[in-house]
């Protein structure tokens, strides 16, 4: 029998255009599979983790194929279907596969390039014949046990250490560190129970009354263990850490207890992730017309993938997706249900869980590694708890789409139109709610996705059949709609009956409201306590010293703000360009509605909920709960307070500020302000009683604004289609943005016009720009834009092979070698 020499293409955590192809060590030819994780070195000192990607008997023809180091896994962690996925995303979003595999493996699954190395048990015996340099290594090693590539770098002053640490390595003297193997570590416990010999009844009464008069801590102890037994008669252990709690006792005598022989410990693997044992509850009937618009998704589902159900707010979307997902479940496939990250509260996780138990799985950024790691190894089955063996409904935001899934039949994309879908930095630039398209595609899986207010894409592809439609347009339970009031502002202003940042209507509503015991929500687009300080005398305003922006002044800590790069500024005592003292504050946040309103409502709630309120991990729940519980008043924020919430007892809801909403340069700037009021204005009104809505704003004429106070999408839809048609945008062109960054301007400035004249060589006046865009400079890089408008109708793939040739010809330029070239395709 003969062995193959095998070759294997390898994805690397890097943004490489090509798998990097290496050797395969004869006798690790029987382990190598596609889909597990290898250790290589790549450019000879540093080693990365990659994942076997391909499988060949063919050397690479330019360079001479590396020997992989080690393999991690004993089984794949990653499935066909995921690598197909991460292809298409490369190749439609325009970047590489590591960059993909970086977004998709959770960190704990991930490369460390800061890999580690130990001495192996035995290296003394091979000390005979070292050199100078791996002397110094080995001392080192002898006093630190693990040490970095990058450290044996610096002990040895010089960059390429891998060679001298391969050749140690080859004559057994060094190891990788195990760490590298074991990131993930799973969570331990220890369980109590008692041995065979005090199963014994007698035998234990009679250990306990010796223990009695001996040793009462031990007695007690023992007495609260048996108590949690028999309250339990299921029950043979106790966790340690619960017994001690429980019983208010010490580690120390359960250790004596063990000595003695009554107790024994045992160490368990346990699941990180919540499993509270809950009763499933049974789904509620659906109303008519939720009744006729499941059967109608079920209808369309027979001829169409993919289907658009526009559903105004409350109609009770989410009970028509418990009951569609009920028959994926028993088809017995899974169910992706992707929700804004914002939106993932407990409310919807526990109506979810209401139905479904321990089949729901969450996943987004609020769960720590090591536990994002054990969902993906538990739908990869790898699990040893069996709690955890049938998880089928994955509740998750945009990265739930990286999972792996072995039998996907649905896919619920809720609040289809909301940006946060779309990752903007790094690359992949990806929209999840596109690309969850793609992977229920790969399993032949139904796509539905939800909203009050569709993506205008998502509206058109629905209006030209190639999405089926599904209309909702009754609230649950015959709610009515807010009554919308709009207050023009310039006129108040002008007649001086302003109170600060709120009308005389706002204010009157408000306080009927408090008066009532009923709640408010206060939307305003901006956060901070006013976005500029200004010069009276000269306009002079303090900007960041890293972006071409001004800074926002936050009252609360005293401070200016940059809110692209995070830059704190002290706040000046005198304008810098005249010196003159009389600086004043223009525009308003979040945080000054908040404070002057205090002044308004003295013994009102007031909270605040944006980005500064929500920093850290659990205060976002804490302050939606608070509000749901009613123990605050007036809830002010800016987008946030949008989002999917569903409150009982808001009866006004005020937009301070529509115009800057309208006013934002964007081709979606009116898309998303109706977007915006529409799913605010659905915060107002339930069961008992009509809500209200109050505008303020500078031009009540607006289109928008009467959109939204007619309630009338289409409408909004219609308009917004034939201004985009006019101005080449979504969904009759495709738009690819690529944003380049440089540290000196006219660097950037001359490169960014090569670039685009070369792109304007092959598409013609598809490329705009280079243009600067608002913020020209961010983090101390200046930023050019050039846009490309790409019609529906012509060949995607062909512009973008075009795209990629020319930048790839323009990073060849020894000129402009050190220009960042970021792709984004379909900037949202
Ligand atoms: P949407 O997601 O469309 O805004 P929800 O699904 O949140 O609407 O429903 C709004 C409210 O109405 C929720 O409190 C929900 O529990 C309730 N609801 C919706 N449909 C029903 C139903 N068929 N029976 C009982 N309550 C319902
Ligand atoms: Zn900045
Ligand atoms: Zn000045």
């Amino acid at each position: 029998m003969s062995f193959p020499t095998l070759f294997i293409d390898i994805i690397l955590p890097l943004a490489l255009p090509k798998l990097y192809t290496y050797r395969v060590p004869k006798e690790l030819n029987d382990s190598i599979v596609v889909g597990k994780r290898v250790v290589v070195s790549f450019k000879t000192n540093k080693l990365y983790t990659g994942l076997i990607k391909e499988i060949k008997e063919t050397p690479p023809k330019d360079y001479e194929a590396k020997y992989i180091i080690s393999i991690l896994d004993d089984e794949p962690i990653v499935t066909a279907e995921q690598f197909l996925l991460w292809e298409w995303m490369a190749a439609y979003y325009l970047c590489t596969l590591g960059e993909v595999m970086n977004a998709a493996l959770p960190g704990g699954l991930k490369l460390q390039s800061e890999t580690k190395i130990s001495l192996t048990e035995n290296y003394k015996d091979h000390l005979k014949i070292i050199n100078d340099k791996e002397f110094l290594i080995i001392e080192a090693l002898e006093i630190s046990n693990i040490i970095t590539l990058d450290e044996v770098s610096k002990i040895l002053d010089q960059k390429t250490v891998f060679p001298i640490i391969k050749g140690m390595m080859d004559r057994g003297l060094l190891l990788i560190h195990e760490e590298i193997n074991t990131k993930y570590k799973p969570r331990k416990q220890v369980y109590v129970s008692l041995s065979e010999a005090y199963s014994n009844k007698e035998l234990l009464n009679k250990e306990l009354d010796s223990l009695g008069k001996k040793a009462p801590k031990q007695a007690e102890l023992l007495m609260s263990f048996l108590k949690l037994l028999y309250d339990d008669k299921e029950r043979k252990e106790v966790v340690r850490d619960e017994l001690i709690k429980y019983a208010d006792s010490s580690s120390a005598f359960i250790l004596q207890l063990v000595k003695k022989g009554i107790f024994e410990l045992e160490e368990k693997e346990v699941s990180r992730l919540s499993n509270s044992a809950q009763d499933v509850e049974d789904k509620v009937d659906l109303n008519e017309f939720q009744l006729q618009a499941f059967q109608e998704i079920n209808d369309h589902f027979q001829e169409k993938d993919i289907l658009l159900l526009h559903g105004i707010t409350s109609s009770g979307k989410t009970e028509i997706y418990i009951h569609l997902i009920e028959e994926v479940l028993a088809q017995g496939k899974q169910v992706l249900y992707l929700l804004p990250e914002i939106a993932l509260t407990t409310q919807i996780i526990n109506r979810l869980k209401k139905h479904f138990g321990n089949l729901v799985q969450v996943y987004h950024s609020r769960l720590s590694e090591n536990e994002r790691v054990e969902v993906w190894r538990n739908l990869l089955n790898k699990t040893s708890n069996k709690a955890y063996e049938n998880i089928s409904v994955i509740l998750a935001a945009r990265s739930g789409i990286f999972l792996p899934y072995h039998n996907l039949g649905l896919i619920i994309v809720d609040e289809e139109h909301e940006n946060s879908f779309k990752q903007y930095d790094p690359a992949p630039r990806y929209h999840a709610r596109d690309s969850a398209m793609v992977l229920a595609k790969l399993f032949d899986a139904k796509t539905l996705l939800g909203s009050a207010t569709p993506s205008i894409e998502s509206y058109y592809n629905a209006a030209t059949n190639k999405y089926g439609l599904v209309n909702l347009t009754k609230r649950h339970g015959g709610v009515l709609l807010p009554e919308i009031l709009l207050v023009n502002i310039a006129e108040e202003k002008r007649k001086k009956l302003m109170k600060s940042h709120f009308s005389n209507l706002l204010i009157e509503e408000i306080k009927t409201a408090l008066d009532k015991k009923e709640q408010i929500i206060l939307f305003q687009n901006r956060r901070g306590f006013a976005p500029i300080l200004e010069c009276v005398t000269c306009g002079w305003s303090p900007h960041c010293i890293n972006c071409d922006v001004s800074l926002t002044y936050h009252k609360s800590n005293e401070s200016l703000r940059c809110h692209y790069c995070g830059y704190v500024g002290k706040i000046p005592k005198s304008c810098s360009a005249c010196g003159n003292n009389d600086i004043k504050m223009k525009g308003f946040g979040t945080e000054k509605v908040e404070e002057e309103l205090g002044i308004f409502f003295p013994d009102a709630v007031i909270a605040r909920l944006d980005l500064d309120s929500t920093r850290s991990k659990y205060s976002y729940q804490q302050i939606i709960g608070d509000f749901e519980s009613n123990k605050i008043n007036v809830l002010v924020g800016t987008q946030m307070v949008t989002k999917g919430l569903d409150f009982n007892n808001v009866s006004i809801v005020g937009i301070l500020n529509a115009d800057s909403m309208l006013n934002f340069p964007d081709f979606r700037s009116y898309e998303r302000s109706f977007q915006l009021m529409a799913q605010v204005s659905g915060r107002a009104g339930r069961q008992q009683k009509r809500g209200k809505v109050i505008i303020q704003c500078q031009n009540p004429l607006h289109p928008i604004i009467q959109h939204v106070l007619m309630n009338d999408y289409e409408k909004m839809y219609s308009e917004e289609l034939s201004e985009r048609n006019k101005f080449h945008f979504p969904p009759y062109h495709r738009l690819i943005k690529l944003t380049l960054k440089h540290k000196d301007f006219s660097l950037i400035d001359n490169a960014s016009f090569h670039l685009s004249q070369d792109l304007k060589k092959v598409l013609g006046a598809r490329v705009l720009g280079p243009e600067s865009p608002l913020v020209s400079r961010v983090r101390n890089l200046f930023l050019k834009d050039i846009l490309i408008k790409i019609e529906r109708e012509s060949s995607i793939r062909n512009a973008k092979k075009m795209i990629m040739d020319t930048i790839i010809n323009f990073k060849g330029l020894a000129d402009y070698k050190s220009v960042t070239v970021h792709i984004d395709v379909d900037p949202y």
